[in-house]
């Protein structure tokens, strides 16, 4: 008997009748093991050889010549470009993702580095993905946006795909045909977050494929100025010795009407320090404006492993009090790790109303966090958008 139908077998065993939470007398519970019933749970016993029967059968890109690649690496993926002209990368949107050292960014660059043209194709585009709302697409954007300026990248939005055709379709390929074609199974994740998720699968470029790649002809190139558009207006790149930093940043808010000051940063209220560079903050920008009506800080319990950890309502207490008598009272959130695992933004955002009534966001992306922008000693970058409205 193949390992299949035994496996499909013990499936179906498992699907209990009854749709029971862990297990019962319908599927696994009987009298002879009625000692250990409470040690019994078929959900993810079935789960598991769910995966192990569907690793068993043919891949889902097998119609296009593809095979199951069990140690995919983008260097390899890389390496098959040699003397490709240009190169397409499909991806749900734009954004790094949860890859704090960078790896899948820096190796677009690489690859923009070293000559190849690259097409970018995304499923949404930047600004709907959040590039005004996510500071990860921000970020990625600053990253690219030179090569856009160079040429070497387009960027090109495909509105009319669906979840359906991005699982079937390559991910990166080069354009010319004759070289590999990369495939994933596993969707939704962005694109610099995780290029190329496994599993992977790879192919020759074949009719087949190219027929995949027809839903991209509705694709529309996304023009060079409104991705200029995105772009910070202001930069500072601040060294560990200098001073007023606050000023340097911050100085135009001097006397201005402030609707709302909005922090967020994971780390902002991790230690006394980090507490201690935020009411510094919050200070001098009490001093400068005219006035501020709203204040809110926005950060995060530290993962359980770190030697600090505190359950978040106790560092928002602490917070709180570390925080009182500083002209004016911040609303403070710690939100509980667990569900802020992707809370990586390090962002102030102030709203202020002008003389004519006019409200205009400041949104300040600091690189090394509240903590770094104020003391001396690190080096770090801030970025200032601007919004009207
Ligand atoms: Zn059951």
């Amino acid at each position: 008997m193949p390992i299949s139908r035994v496996l499909e077998a013990a499936i179906s065993h498992l699907d209990c009748i009854r749709d029971c939470s862990n297990a019962c007398t319908s599927c696994l519970c009987d009298y002879s093991n009625q000692r250990i019933w409470d040690q019994l749970d078929r959900v993810p016993v079935k789960a598991w050889l769910e995966d192990m029967l569907a690793s068993r059968l043919p891949g889902p890109f097998e119609s296009a010549g593809a095979k199951p690649w069990a140690h995919p690496s983008l260097k390899s993926v890389a390496e098959s470009f040699a003397g490709a002209d240009e190169v397409s990368i499909l991806a749900p949107r734009l954004g790094l993702g949860d890859d704090p050292e960078e790896v899948n960014r820096k190796w677009l660059t690489g690859l923009l580095e070293s000559g190849v043209n690259v097409r970018l194709y995304l499923q949404t585009r930047p600004d709907e993905a959040g590039c005004t709302r996510s500071t990860d697409a921000r970020t990625a954007l600053r990253h690219l946006y030179p090569y856009v300026e160079s040429g070497h990248l387009s960027v090109w939005e495909c509105t009319t795909l669906t979840e359906d055709h991005l699982a079937k379709m390559p991910r990166i390929w080069a354009s010319d045909s004759g070289s590999a074609v990369f495939f994933s199974a596993t969707e939704g994740t962005s694109m610099l977050g995780k290029p190329l998720p496994e599993p992977a699968y790879r192919s020759e470029w074949s009719p087949a494929v190219k027929d995949l790649l027809d839903p991209l002809s509705s694709a529309q190139q996304v023009p060079k100025e409104l991705l200029e558009a995105w772009m910070p207006l202001k930069f500072w790149s601040l060294k560990a010795s200098e001073d007023n930093r606050f000023e340097k940043v911050f100085g135009h808010l001097a006397n201005t009407y402030i609707q709302s000051v909005e922090i967020r940063d994971p780390y902002c209220v991790a230690s006394s320090q980090n507490l201690g560079s935020i009411g510094a903050f919050i200070e001098l920008l009490a001093e400068s404006a005219a006035t501020i009506e709203k204040l809110s800080v926005i950060s995060r319990e530290l993962p359980e492993r770190d030697d600090r950890w505190e359950p978040f309502h106790k560092v928002q207490e602490r917070a709180a009090e570390e925080l009182a008598g500083l002209g004016i009272e911040p609303e403070i959130t710690v939100r509980p790790f667990r569900k802020a695992r992707q809370f990586h933004d390090r962002t102030i955002d102030i709203v202020i109303i002008d003389d004519s009534g006019c409200s205009k966001r400041y949104r300040y992306d600091l690189t090394g966090g509240v903590d770094f922008l104020m003391s001396k000693g690190r080096d770090t970058k801030v970025y200032r958008y601007e919004q009207a409205g």
